[in-house]
């Protein structure tokens, strides 16, 4: 699959080391194992390091990035702003590989303890973790700042890992196939449906790259949280911005999807002059309208007491513990009429990372994962500044000088 689109910019066995080194780190012998629950099969896609889905695209990535800066001779520096996960599936991807530092701001205490533990204790010389005194927008806020100070940005290589890097997509194609192949084997059906908790629509949105590729895939069920704005597009053709509300999927927390740009190429036809139209019109008015409805696509809306539901529910029936942001997948999927074909449901996440919201459901903290607890006896090392453009500046030069 990765091969389609990398042509041989990478030669074969090169490739190969490539995808077998990535994926090593996975605590699953199938990496993505896809379990079948009555009607539903499940894609555990949490198995990597951070235990979240995000792995699946920033190991593969981590170590793209190293055998390009082997190959260039040059360097790279990520900077970027967290409010949680992403920043610890980014830090996991680079640490310790050669040619690259990472510097990853979030806010101090608005974190969750979990959270920082996953970014700062990561003992490897090249991150650098920085609690910032401040909101998570006033680390969006210094980050643009920086990127914007085009000498800096330059002269210290700087470069993000954010979810529009088309190698995240990438490694994402691969797995619908994977798992719509499991659960064929599985049935002899011909087609699947695939559901997907979304929030900055690029997991989707690798599924909808794989069924235009030829995946069997009969449609792609979009489920957001309360954050509705991409299950109100594919219901109504509306695609307004709201106010963020915080859930217990807090993964999904967004309402302007950076992927969808990708997705709206796809639906004019090609016409990236009308894509651009259509996002110079959202960016003055927050709000587009688009005719018609994309039959790929099913969506629906979970919120907190479905969320809750689900998660109750299917550990009654199977004792298997639903992560929340998975919650709102089989939920969203469960309401829908059947297609007559297996629906898979893409987990994004180890249920024991959302404990809280785990509690909430059953009553008792019953996800546990070793290598969370594990965290627990590891030393934080982390700086902390102020969220300002020249002291975030001063650091990194202080620790590139130093490496
Ligand atoms: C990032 C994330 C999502 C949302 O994925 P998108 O690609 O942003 O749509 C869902 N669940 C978890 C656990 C995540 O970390």
């Amino acid at each position: 699959m990765l091969r389609l689109f990398i042509g041989d910019a990478v030669p074969e066995a090169d490739l190969r080391s490539l995808v077998q080194r990535s994926y090593a780190t996975f605590a699953a012998k199938e990496v993505i194992p896809v379990k079948r629950f009555g009607e539903l099969f499940i894609a555990e896609l949490f198995h990597g390091p951070t235990l979240a889905f995000k792995d699946v695209a920033l190991q593969f990535l981590g170590n793209m990035f190293e055998y390009i800066l082997s190959k260039t001779g040059d360097t790279l520096n990520i900077i970027g702003a967290t409010s949680g996960d992403t920043g610890s599936a980014a830090i996991h991807g680079v640490r310790g590989k050669s040619g690259i530092h990472i510097f990853i701001m979030y806010p101090d205490g608005r974190v969750s303890p979990l959270q920082e533990r996953q970014m700062a204790t990561v003992p490897d010389a090249n991150v650098h973790c920085i609690a910032i005194n401040g909101t998570f927008d006033d680390g969006q806020r210094v980050l643009k700042e920086i990127f914007n100070d085009m000498p800096f940005k330059r002269s210290r290589h700087l470069g993000a890992v954010n979810s529009v890097n088309w190698a995240r997509v990438l490694a994402q194609v691969v797995y619908y196939f994977w798992a719509a192949f499991r659960a064929i084997d599985e049935t002899g059906a011909e087609q699947v449906q695939v559901a997907v908790p979304t929030g900055n629509f690029g997991d989707i949105f690798a599924g909808y790259i794989a069924k235009k590729m030829g995946a069997p895939i009969k449609r792609l069920i979009l489920a957001t949280n309360e954050n509705d704005i991409l299950s109100r597009f594919f219901n109504t053709g509306e695609y307004s911005r709201g106010k963020v509300s915080p859930t217990l999927s807090p993964s999904m927390d967004i309402q302007v999807a950076s992927n969808f740009e990708r997705y709206l190429y796809y639906r004019v036809g090609c016409d990236s002059a009308r894509v651009r139209e259509l996002m110079t019109a959202f960016a003055k008015e927050g709000c587009i309208r688009l005719p018609g409805k994309d039959e790929d696509f099913a969506a629906g809306r979970g919120d907190t007491a479905a969320t809750l539901a689900a998660i109750k529910d299917f550990y009654g029936k199977y004792g298997y513990i639903l992560d929340p942001h998975t919650a709102v997948g089989v939920s969203v999927a469960q309401s829908l009429p059947l297609q007559g074909v297996p629906t898979i449901c893409l987990s994004t996440a180890h249920p024991a990372k959302f404990s809280g919201a785990i509690t909430q459901a059953l009553g008792s903290d019953l996800a546990k994962h070793p290598a969370l607890e594990a965290l627990k006896s590891l030393e934080l090392r982390r700086v902390k500044l102020e969220p300002q453009r020249d002291v975030i500046e001063h650091y990194v030069d202080e620790q590139l000088a130093l490496s």
